[in-house]
C-alpha cells in the first residue's frame, strides 16, 4: 500500500508509517486489521459508534437512499428527510429544543452555534454581545470559532491569535482533592464563581455573547464536572442574560448513562451541540438544537423574504445522513441502548477503578460507559508512558483513545460484561508490563 498521498490528520505522519495501524474492516464490538486481528473497540471509533459497528438497519438505511436520493440542495428548497431528521432529532432531545440546525461534524457545530448566539443578540439589539468564553482544556472542534473558544493548547499554539474577544475560565480537574471519584466529583463547585469574577473584573457582563462547556470534558481527558459546578455556571449565565452553550458532541446519545448530559446532570443549557453518536458515526452529521425562544428571535427580526442567518453547508441535512440519522435514532430507542448504558455503568465503574493501585495509575475518572486511566508522565515526556500502554493494548487486541497521559474509555453501548473486564484487564496487563520494563532500563 503506497502511505506517501494521505496527509493524516491529528497524527505524527512521519512516526505512523514505520508501524502503521490499519483496520480494514468493523462488525459489531470489533474492528479487523489489515493482518486479519480482531480488535475490541474500546472507544466507539472516536466516541461516536454507540450502536456498534455495522448495525444492518443503518446500513441498509443509507444504502437504500442514496437509490433513491443522493443529494439535493437545501437553500430555499428541501427534501421530505431532513424534514423527518429534524423531527426525530427534536422528539428525542431534551425538554425545551424545539429546532435543528445540521451541520457535517463537531467543528461545524460548535461554530455554527457561536454564530446563532450572535445573530440572537443582535436580532434583540444586543449587538454589544460579542465576546465568547469557553474554558482551559475544553475542546470543541478544529474550525476558527471551535479552536478559539478551545482551551486545549496543542491545537491552539500553531494558530497564534484566532479569534479576537474570547477568554477562557480554568478547567476543573483537581487530581489532589478528587482523586478516583467516581461520577461527578464532590469538590469544586466554587470555580464557577471564576465566570463571574472574569465578567466584572475584564469584562462588562453586557459584552459576553456565550459561554461555551463540554459537560464532560472528553478530549481532554475525560473531566467530569463537579457536582453543583454546571448549575452555578447556568445561574451565572441566567443572571447577565449570557447564552449557555453546551457541546454534547461526546455526550449525547447515551455516553454518560443516559440519553444527553443535559438529562443525567440536570442542568439545561440554551443552545446544544452534538454530532457523532448522531449518525453513529457511519454519514458525517452533526446538529445544533435550539428552542422557539432563539429560533423566532433570530427568524422575526429579518423583514419577509430575507434570509434571517446567513449560514449553512452545501451538505446540510445531506440525505444519506438524514437517513443515518433517523435509523440510528430508530436504533437506540428500539434497543434501549441509552438504558442499557445506565444499567451498565455500574459494572464499568467497578471495573476501571480496579485498576487502582497499579504502578504509575496517578486517577481513574468515570461517568456512564465513559472513563479515563491517568498514568504519572514518565521523564520521556507527556504521553509517552500512556502511548506504550495504548501501543501494547492495541497489540493485545484492545483500542481505546490517547489523550495527554489519559487512556480514554468508551466503548459502544452494546458491550458486554465480559468485554468490559477485557478491555480493562488488558489495561492492566499492559501497565504492569511498561512498569517492569521501566524497572528493568532504570
Ligand atoms: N466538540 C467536542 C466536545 C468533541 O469531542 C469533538 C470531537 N472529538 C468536536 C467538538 C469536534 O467534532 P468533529 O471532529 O466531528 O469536528
Amino acid at each position: 500500500m503506497n502511505l506517501d498521498a494521505l496527509w493524516m490528520p491529528f497524527s505524527a505522519n512521519k512516526t505512523f508509517k514505520q508501524n502503521p495501524r490499519i483496520l480494514t474492516s468493523a462488525q459489531g464490538m470489533y474492528f479487523t486489521d489489515d493482518k486479519g486481528r480482531q480488535i475490541l473497540d474500546g472507544c466507539a471509533g472516536l466516541w461516536c459508534v454507540n450502536a456498534g459497528h455495522g448495525n444492518e438497519r443503518i446500513t441498509q438505511a443509507i444504502a437504500e437512499q442514496s437509490k433513491k436520493l443522493d443529494f439535493a440542495p437545501f437553500f430555499n428548497m428541501s427534501h421530505d428527510i431532513g424534514f423527518k431528521a429534524a423531527e426525530r432529532l427534536v422528539e428525542m432531545a431534551p425538554k425545551g429544543f424545539d429546532k435543528a440546525f445540521f451541520t457535517n461534524s463537531g467543528s461545524e457545530s460548535a461554530d455554527t452555534s457561536l454564530k446563532i448566539a450572535l445573530a440572537y443578540h443582535a436580532a434583540r439589539g444586543e449587538t454589544g454581545r460579542v465576546k465568547f468564553i469557553g474554558r482551559e482544556k475544553g475542546y470543541h472542534g478544529v474550525n476558527f470559532g471551535g479552536t478559539s473558544v478551545g482551551g486545549i493548547g496543542g491545537n491552539r499554539k500553531a494558530f497564534n491569535h484566532l479569534l479576537p474577544f474570547v477568554d477562557h475560565i480554568r478547567h476543573t480537574l483537581d487530581i489532589e482533592r478528587n482523586g478516583f471519584s467516581k461520577g461527578l466529583p464532590a469538590y469544586g463547585a466554587e470555580w464557577a464563581d471564576e465566570l463571574e469574577n472574569r465578567i466584572f473584573t475584564l469584562h462588562d457582563p453586557k459584552s459576553i455573547a456565550a459561554v461555551i462547556i463540554e459537560p464532560m470534558s472528553g478530549s481532554a481527558g475525560v473531566i467530569v464536572p463537579p457536582q453543583g459546578y454546571l448549575q452555578r455556571i447556568r445561574d451565572i449565565c441566567t443572571k447577565h442574560g449570557i447564552l449557555l452553550i453546551f457541546d454534547e458532541v461526546i455526550t449525547g446519545f447515551g455516553r454518560t448513562g443516559g440519553d444527553w448530559a443535559t438529562n443525567t446532570m440536570g442542568v439545561t443549557p440554551d443552545i446544544l451541540n452534538c454530532a457523532k453518536g448522531l449518525t453513529n458515526g457511519t454519514v458525517p452529521m452533526g446538529a445544533v438544537l435550539v428552542g422557539n425562544e432563539i429560533y423566532n428571535t433570530v427568524v422575526d427580526a429579518a423583514p419577509e423574504g430575507a434570509i434571517e442567518f446567513a449560514h449553512g453547508y452545501t451538505y446540510t441535512a445531506h440525505p444519506l445522513a438524514c437517513a443515518a440519522a433517523i435509523a440510528t435514532l430508530d436504533v437506540y430507542r428500539d434497543e434501549g441502548l441509552f438504558e442499557r448504558a445506565g444499567q451498565l455503568a455500574p459494572k464499568f465503574e467497578q471495573a476501571a477503578h480496579s485498576l487502582k493501585g497499579l504502578p504509575f495509575v496517578k486517577d481513574i475518572r468515570n461517568i456512564g460507559l465513559v472513563a479515563g486511566i491517568e498514568l504519572e508522565t514518565s521523564a520521556e515526556g507527556l504521553g509517552k508512558r500512556a502511548g506504550l500502554v495504548q501501543q501494547k493494548c492495541y497489540e493485545a487486541g484492545v483500542l481505546m483513545r490517547l489523550t495527554g497521559e489519559t487512556l480514554a474509555l468508551s466503548p459502544p453501548l452494546i458491550v458486554n460484561e465480559a468485554q468490559i473486564d477485557q478491555i480493562f484487564s488488558t489495561i492492566g496487563e499492559a501497565v504492569k508490563a511498561v512498569a517492569n520494563e521501566s524497572a528493568v532500563k532504570a
